[in-house]
This record gives structure tokens, C-alpha cells and sequence, in this order.
């Protein structure tokens, strides 16, 4: 066992507090990580705050993790003392069910193992959850563990193990590329690194934010065009318009709007992960034959694929790095909107 040290929340309304938690002995597969940093997902927000019922505490989020190999098991070939690492969300699946051997672990059938509140798999420990990246060490079978390209700052990195692979992933499902009109729906932590990735493969497009505030961000990322939805003629001009609509955005959202903005056979893709149900007429989606559907990040292979993608393309996260001290602060901040894009706790301050 190593002792850590991590930042863990006790209840839904309660403050980060400094513990000490112990990782597991390494196994033959396991990889000891020497976290530097970690991101701060939204998704850590309503976790941490209960927001999906099913919070366990004592809870240590955290699934946007960069850092450096620290010792291997035995029988580890993938990775070598040294490297610069990453791992996501996922550090677990079965293996055998059909998404998992088409490399799709994330839609495991036997559910996978989350980076952070999923239960242990008894092989690996007697009962617990998983405490994820807000911590100094992780360990981390290897085939979970991505290498981060040497172009990349880990720092700028450690978002795109989350916000990069979960805008990746459907970009490339619904073709993203030249020729295709895409709108990106909320320029927050994913959302901003998403317009930098559609634009990379080539799309042209078009960000959708509550006003104009950031819209000079948005084009020195790629966007070509940037509208406030707070505007109601922003829905009489793009009326008919794109071909994939990305909705990154972490409330409700009147979705049916949006679904107008889709041409014939375009697709709005839910990421955001608000708790409120959608409420849709079928005949939005009838009149044009659109479609409505969602993506959760990406299997493994795909988000080493990602990675590579960004460094080929010069593609970090834009970050403010922040002290492990500073996260009640920068959830506040994030809830409001109020962050440019994506806080990022350097584990040295641990
Ligand atoms: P974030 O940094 O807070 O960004 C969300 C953006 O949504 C904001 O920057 C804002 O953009 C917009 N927004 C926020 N509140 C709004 C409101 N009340 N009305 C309209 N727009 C609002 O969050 P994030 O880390 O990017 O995560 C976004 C969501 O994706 C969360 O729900 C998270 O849990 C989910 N998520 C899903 C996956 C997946 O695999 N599907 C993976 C990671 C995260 P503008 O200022 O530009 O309007
Ligand atoms: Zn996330």
C-alpha cells in the first residue's frame, strides 16, 4: 500500500478538506502514478455536491489526471518509469462484452469502473469506492494509463483526458470535418476545447453562448462565427442550419430551440449532463429527420488517438492553474461561469 495525500469532500454541502488515503499494493498490471495535475470537470461539481444521487463519501474527485510513472508491476509493458502519463475517466471495464472488445470501454454492458465513486472491483479490494486525481499518487492498471505526447505541457494536457476525449469522440462519430457546419452549445471546459478540435478537423464552427462576452476567445480557437443565445434572432438567422449541434452545457437547456437549428439529417448530441429531463415535440425532430442523441467520452484507444491529434495540432486546454487550497473557490467559480476554461490544480501545493 502507498499512502497519498488527497483532497476529499464528506457530505453535499461540505468543503475539500486535506486526507491522507492509501493506494492499492501494486499488481502485475498496475502502474503507480505521480499525479502533477488535475482538472476540475464539472462533473466533479455535481458529483462532489451529490447532484446525481449516488455520491459515497468520503468523496476525492478528480478524472483529468497528468503526471509521471512512479514504479510498474512486474509484468507492466506498456508503460516505464519516467513517462508522461494521463488516465481519464474509466480505469476499469470487463473486457469481454461486445463495446468493450470494440474498444468502446466506456459503454461497458458489465458497467465500467469509474475513475472516482464507482465501487472497487473485489478482485483489486475488499469493498470501497474508487477516490480519484484530486491526490498526489494514483494506481492504475496499464492498459488505462494513455501516454501524453512530448508536445504537450501536462498542465495544458490534463483537461483533454476528459473535456478533449469527450468532444473528440462524437466529433469524429458524426464526421466532423470540411464541409460540415458544427455549433458547439456552451464555450466552458469542454466546450472551448471542442471548438479548437472541430476546428483542427476541419469543420467550420460556430459557437452558441449565452452572449458575446468570450466571442473573441471562440474565434482565436477556431470558430468562425459566434452568436448569443440570449439573442432570439440568433434563432430566426440559424434556423435549418448545421449538421451536428454539440450541447456541452451543464443546466437545462429549452433544447427544442436548438433542435431547429439542425438541417436535414443533422444531429444535436447530448454531453452536458444536467439532471432535468429533456422535453422534446416529436415534431422537431420529425420535419427535417433529425436526430437526438448523446456520446459519453470514448473508449481508450481513441482517447490516445485524441492525444495525439492534439499534439500533432498544437492543441492544450486554456487554464488557470490553481492551488490545492483554491477548490471550493473554483467551484464557485465554475458554476458562474467564471473561469477561462478549465482550473487546474497543481498537486505540488498538496
Ligand atoms: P463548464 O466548464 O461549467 O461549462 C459549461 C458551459 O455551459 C458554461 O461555460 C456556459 O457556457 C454554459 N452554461 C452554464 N450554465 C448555463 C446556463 N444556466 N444556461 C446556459 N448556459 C450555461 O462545464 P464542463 O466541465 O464543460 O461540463 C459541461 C457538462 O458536461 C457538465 O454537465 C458535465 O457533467 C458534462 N460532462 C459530460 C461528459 C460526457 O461524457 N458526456 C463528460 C464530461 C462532462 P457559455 O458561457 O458559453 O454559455
Ligand atoms: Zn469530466
Amino acid at each position: 500500500m502507498t499512502t497519498a495525500t488527497a483532497y476529499a469532500v464528506n457530505a453535499p454541502d461540505g468543503s475539500f478538506e486535506k486526507v491522507a488515503i492509501e493506494r492499492r499494493e501494486l499488481g502485475p498490471h498496475d502502474v503507480l502514478i505521480d499525479v502533477k495535475y488535475a482538472g476540475i470537470c464539472h462533473s466533479d461539481i455535481h458529483t462532489a455536491r451529490d447532484e446525481w444521487h449516488g455520491t459515497a463519501y468520503p468523496c476525492v474527485p478528480g478524472h483529468e489526471i497528468a503526471g509521471l510513472v512512479a514504479a510498474v508491476g512486474s509484468e507492466v509493458t506498456r508503460h516505464k518509469v519516467g513517462d508522461r502519463v494521463g488516465v481519464g475517466c474509466l480505469v476499469g471495464s470487463c473486457g469481454h462484452c461486445e463495446p468493450c472488445l470494440a474498444g468502446e470501454q466506456q459503454y461497458c454492458e458489465n458497467g465500467a469502473t469509474w475513475t472516482y465513486n464507482s465501487p472497487v472491483p473485489a478482485e483489486l479490494q475488499a469493498g470501497g469506492r474508487t477516490l480519484g486525481g484530486y491526490s498526489t499518487q494514483i494506481v492504475v492498471t496499464e492498459d488505462f494509463v494513455l501516454a501524453i505526447p512530448e508536445g504537450i505541457g501536462l498542465d495544458v494536457a490534463a483537461p483533454l483526458l476528459c473535456a478533449g476525449i469527450t468532444l473528440f469522440s462524437p466529433l469524429r462519430h458524426w464526421n466532423a470535418g470540411p464541409g460540415k457546419r458544427v455549433a458547439i452549445i456552451g464555450m466552458g471546459g469542454l466546450g472551448h476545447v471542442g471548438v479548437k478540435i472541430a476546428a483542427a478537423m476541419g469543420a467550420e464552427v460556430t459557437v452558441l453562448s449565452h452572449s458575446l462576452s468570450k466571442k473573441d476567445d471562440g474565434r482565436r480557437f477556431g470558430a468562425q462565427h459566434y452568436y448569443a443565445t440570449g439573442d432570439r434572432d440568433t434563432f430566426k438567422q440559424l434556423r435549418g442550419h448545421f449538421d451536428l449541434i454539440i450541447n456541452t452545457v451543464s443546466a437545462d437547456l429549452p433544447i427544442e430551440n436548438y433542435l431547429k437549428l439542425l438541417r436535414l439529417d443533422g444531429s444535436l448530441v447530448a454531453l452536458g449532463l444536467p439532471d432535468q429531463p429533456y422535453s422534446v415535440r416529436a415534431s422537431a425532430l420529425a420535419g427535417l429527420r433529425r436526430s437526438l442523441s448523446g456520446s459519453m467520452i470514448g473508449g481508450i484507444a481513441q482517447t490516445q488517438e485524441m492525444l495525439d491529434f492534439c499534439a500533432e495540432h498544437g492543441i492544450g486546454a486554456e487554464i488557470e492553474v490553481i492551488s490545492a487550497d483554491r477548490i471550493d473557490d473554483a467551484y464557485e467559480r465554475v458554476i458562474a461561469s467564471d473561469v477561462r476554461y478549465r482550473f487546474v490544480i497543481d498537486i505540488a501545493t498538496m
